[in-house]
């Protein structure tokens, strides 16, 4: 096992990273940034180092003072999070070159999957249904216009670069496509620097259904079930739960077997996450797939019982995954909400400030992970993830009723946050009878 790695991002997901490396008795730096000095990640790594100023572009996304802080403190390896460089093969090369381990799949990988169109195509080949479409990337608008035309509307225009729900546009009609191409475009060049397009079917009322897969670098892989992660806002999660109550045990097992086809077919290792498009009639198709940690995992660690961030440590120096797929048996029910620093009221306006009056959830079946504590300032440069809470229970059900207890617990005062919000998500009678598609937010919560 590795002595030490450096974590390269901030926030909640550090802490997590950090965690984990302290219960394998692995030591710990963390990078930070001038506005992060009191973060807890700072606090709870056995050593740390700032990368540069506030804004992620000096700090967070600055390889050199990365590598550097790695190499000056005699880390052996990477672990990049989720954002920032997780999904970005030129980083993981220059780890390579350092002689640092990035903790991820190959760069090469990375890069095959991290195009969506392409991902698109190699998962064709692997035989996992895939959402309808153009071959490959569009090459200008006329082309945009002819193939929306023969495929029928509604279309959407996706970044192939794209992530984090950016990049994406729905046409419903052919008066829509030059803008829509535009914007999206534009959209997708200014977060990833790379603006060019696919086209695909817009699948209606769907659910996003995902698979965790773990790889190691011995041709084993294993599944752990799968995500229902529909609840969400502008294509971005909000809510995501596990097991999904749509889907039976003869579809968890195609889902599962399709995404691990697709993981051995391009020689896959870490953890890595197949998302999925769920129709009415229950045929799913593949979307993209992650090549990193997500957001959501813990819910899939609370219903497998199995640590994904210690299994992608364990993968990275060259050990086998400790668990087979016949040892994880799905049990009970997990829901994470992400609580974010934003008002809800005045159109999810970004809110920054220090906390105060903070109270976390407790209790039976209660996770918290997060970076903020009393006093804590939150800084207006970075995402708008504060804290996750993650609840356990024997059943949907139980694990409604546990996050309503934990949400009514919770109190932060001094910034405005989402935390009302996802309580009346979570008593809405759609949402309590699992009947949620991805427009659950625009067509069941009326305030947007
Ligand atoms: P990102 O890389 O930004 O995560 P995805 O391709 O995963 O982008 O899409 C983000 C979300 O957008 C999905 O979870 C889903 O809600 C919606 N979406 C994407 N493609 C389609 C589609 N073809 N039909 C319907 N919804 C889609
Ligand atoms: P996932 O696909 O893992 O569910 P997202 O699609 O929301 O999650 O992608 C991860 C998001 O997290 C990105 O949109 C990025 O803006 C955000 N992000 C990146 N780094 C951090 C961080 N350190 N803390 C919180 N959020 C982050
Ligand atoms: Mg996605």
């Amino acid at each position: 096992m590795f002595n030490k790695i450096l974590i390269a991002n901030r926030g909640e997901i550090a802490v997590r990273i950090i965690r984990a490396c302290k219960e394998l008795g692995i030591k710990t730096v963390a990078i930070y940034s001038e506005a992060d000095t009191d973060s807890l990640h700072v606090a709870y790594a056995d050593e740390a180092i700032c990368v540069g100023a506030a804004k992620s572009q000096f700090s967070y996304l600055n390889t050199p003072n990365i590598l550097n802080a790695a190499l000056i403190s005699g880390a052996e390896a990477v672990h990049p999070g989720f954002g920032y460089f997780s999904e970005n093969p030129l980083f993981a090369e220059a780890c390579e070159a350092c002689g640092l381990v990035f903790i991820g799949p190959k760069s090469t990988v990375m890069e095959l999957m991290g195009d969506k169109a392409e991902a698109k195509r190699t998962a064709i080949k692997a035989g996992c249904p895939v959402i309808p479409g153009g071959d490959g990337l569009l090459e200008n608008e006329e082309e945009a216009l002819r193939l929306a035309n023969e495929m029928g509307y509604p279309v959407r225009f996706k970044a192939t670069a794209g992530g984090g729900g950016r990049g994406i546009r729905v046409v419903s009609n052919s008066s829509e496509v030059q803008n829509a191409y535009r914007v999206a475009s534009a959209e997708a060049e200014a977060a990833f620097g790379n603006g060019a397009l696919y086209i695909e079917k817009d699948i209606q009322n769907p659910r996003h259904i995902e698979v965790q897969i773990l790889g190691d670098m011995h041709g084993n892989y294993v599944h752990l079930g799968e995500r229902e992660c529909s609840i969400q806002r502008r294509n971005q999660k909000l809510i995501e739960e596990a097991p999904s109550c749509a889907i039976d045990e003869t579809t968890r097992e195609s889902m599962g077997k399709a995404a691990i086809a697709l993981a051995k077919e391009v020689g896959y290792y870490s953890a890595g996450t197949i998302e999925y498009l769920l129709d009415s009639d229950n045929n799913f198709y593949f979307m993209e797939m992650n090549t990193r940690i997500q957001v959501e995992h813990p819910v899939s660690e609370y219903v497998s019982g199995v640590d994904i961030v210690k299994e992608q440590l364990r993968v990275a120096c060259g050990e086998k995954l400790s668990v087979t797929q016949d040892d994880i048996n799905i049990r009970g029910h997990a829901i994470e909400c992400r609580i974010l620093a934003e008002d809800p009221s005045n159109n999810f306006a970004p809110s920054a400030g220090v906390i105060k009056n903070l109270v976390l959830p407790g209790g039976p079946g209660v996770r918290v992970d997060t970076h903020i504590y009393d006093g804590y300032e939150v800084p207006p440069y970075y995402d708008a993830m504060i804290c996750k809470i993650i609840v356990y229970g024997k059943d949907r059900e139980e694990a409604i009723i546990r996050m309503k207890r934990a949400l009514s617990e919770t109190n932060i005062d001094g910034i405005k946050t989402n935390i009302k919000y996802q309580y009346k998500i979570l008593e809405n009678p759609y949402f309590e009878k699992g009947d949620i598609t991805t427009s659950f937010i625009l067509d069941k919560m009326n305030n947007d």
